[in-house]
């Protein structure tokens, strides 16, 4: 039959690949979402209405339509300079985001933009030459970044770019802190947090591994010898519920049990293993103690499914859906009151109570209060609490520590980012509420500016790549022969 004339809006998304729940799970390098080939990419971006709305989902502000449309005209090189203008983690971005854009995409089957941000990264082994940016000549301005993780790294890059001169103090033997200690490989692989890695590196930001400030150098030596000083700290301190029984044997904080999986080192785990929490970390902690060689894993969380961090999102969906998927077993409104421990040591069990949700939904979140007249039994030999974690201020001197402004739990910063500490910026998980990736790269790109001016340093809006109207990429992407029922009608 012939292709119709017209086009029309495309309410269908291109699926993405996934691999099979029972092979995934056998080890931790087979990556469980595939990526798009060229034509599915060209197909899906060629959705994209370009009105924009997902750009107030995204913390970042990434110019998503802009290079959404790149895609669907088959300008890759051109998509990729558009995202790193904000973003110098393309294909990290496209892996694990929790891509809040896509909840604010008119679409019910929202545009894949998570996936077709990766699509662009996995285009290009080092981006350098695709954007051959042209350095500015070095200032003499010399900043320090406390802590690898996205926040961190973010800063970084975009000052090099400006000729400041970056050195990061790492506690961890490995860069990109939580994407590298706490995600798990199936979810994103070491080959991308390398390339990427390498690619901050070669810009000409300087790192110093098995740092730790406080420690291996004090804090009043990097004060004294930076002109600034970027906080990327994140959350390291594991929150411990203090639970009897936390002494046990094969007892762990996800924190813990997550980085010596990652940094491939020995675990000791039983056969019948129970997380404690209910946000992404239990979920990773999860399916890595499955890959491990656990039988039985639970999940056991105090409040009910739809009260799990994070959710409502189809980030909180995506994760649950491929966490059961894998057979893991969810227990929502539970207590524990102990890990019950054998004569040697050893955990074998978990006393608790069932939660009753109480309050109204007026009043915000509904409490978890435990039903004390029943007791119930779980039986398992391991535990991992993922329960959270704090800022960790164990470098910081005690006079400096008392100058630091809070908000609540987290770093008071100005809109420049600035702590109360003259100076000293922060952002990241110590600083934000919403404690994701995206946001991370949002505050490091907001303190990058912040010192920027700080430094009295010029700073001119980088140089725009154009965003070729919708009209222009039909016609284009026609020529090339992409699917052409997906474009909008004129
Ligand atoms: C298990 C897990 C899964 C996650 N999954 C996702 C996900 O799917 N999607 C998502 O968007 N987000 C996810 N997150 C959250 C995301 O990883 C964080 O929001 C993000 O990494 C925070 O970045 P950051 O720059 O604040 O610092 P972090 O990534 O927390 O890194 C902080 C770094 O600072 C270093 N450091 C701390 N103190 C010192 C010191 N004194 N001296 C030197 N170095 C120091 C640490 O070693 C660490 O490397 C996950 C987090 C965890 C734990
Ligand atoms: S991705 Fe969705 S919300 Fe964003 S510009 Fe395209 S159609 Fe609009």
């Amino acid at each position: 039959m012939p292709k119709p004339s017209y086009y029309m809006l495309n309410f269908k998304r291109v699926p993405i690949k996934q691999e099979k729940p029972e092979e995934r799970k056998k080890d931790f390098y087979r990556v469980v979402t595939l990526g798009y080939t060229k034509e599915e990419a060209m197909r899906e971006a060629s959705r994209c209405l370009g009105c924009g709305l997902c750009i107030q989902g995204c913390p970042a502000r990434l110019d998503i339509p802009g290079y959404v449309q790149a895609i669907a005209r088959g300008d890759f090189a051109g998509s990729l300079k558009i995202i790193l203008r904000d973003l110098p983690f393309p294909q990290i971005c496209g892996n694990i985001c929790t891509h809040r854009c896509e909840d604010n995409c008119v679409y019910n089957e929202p545009v894949a933009i998570r996936h077709l941000k990766r699509f662009v990264g996995e285009q290009f082994n080092d981006y350098a030459p695709v954007i051959n940016h042209q350095k500015k000549k070095p200032t003499g301005k010399k900043v320090a970044i406390i802590g690898s993780g996205p926040a961190g790294l973010t800063a970084a890059y975009y000052l090099t770019q400006f000729g400041v001169e970056c050195t990061v103090y790492e506690a961890a033997p490995v860069p990109l802190g939580e994407l590298n200690l706490g995600i798990p490989k199936y979810r994103l692989s070491k080959d991308v947090i390398e390339k990427e890695y390498n690619f901050i590196k070669n810009a000409g930001v300087k790192f110093n591994f098995n740092t730790k400030v406080g420690k291996d150098i004090t804090f009043d030596e990097i004060y004294r010898n930076y002109d600034a000083i970027f906080l990327g700290i994140g959350n390291m301190k594991p929150n411990l519920t203090g639970t009897p029984g936390s002494d046990g044997k094969y007892f762990y904080h996800a924190l813990e049990f997550l980085k010596l999986a990652n940094l491939g080192e020995k675990i000791e785990i039983g056969k019948k293993v129970a997380i404690i929490g209910g946000g992404f970390t239990a979920m990773d902690s999860a399916r890595t103690a499955l890959r491990l060689g656990a039988e039985k894993v639970y999940v056991l969380y105090r409040r009910r499914a739809e009260d799990r961090p994070s959710y409502p999102s189809s980030n909180a969906e995506e994760e649950m859906e491929e966490t059961v998927e894998e057979g893991v077993e969810f227990m929502w409104k539970v207590t524990p009151i102990e890990y019950v421990k054998d004569s040697n040591g050893y955990i074998k069990g978990i006393r608790y109570w069932k939660n009753d949700m109480v309050g109204s939904a007026k009043e915000g979140r509904l409490k978890p209060v435990p039903i004390k007249d029943f007791e119930f039994f779980l039986d398992v030999d391991t535990v991992i609490e993922a329960t959270g974690q704090n800022v960790d201020f164990s470098f910081l001197p005690k006079d400096l520590f008392e100058k630091l402004r809070m908000n609540r739990n987290e770093i008071w910063v100005d809109d420049n980012m600035m702590t109360s500490i003259p100076k000293v910026f922060a952002g990241g998980d110590a600083v934000n509420e919403t404690k994701d990736f995206i946001s991370a790269v949002a505050d490091g790109y907001r303190a990058f500016k912040g010192i920027l001016r700080f430094l009295k340093i010029d700073f001119q809006e980088k140089e725009k790549v154009e965003c070729t109207e919708v009209s222009h990429i039909m016609k284009e992407s026609t020529e090339k022969n992409v699917r052409c029922d997906t474009f909008v009608p004129l």
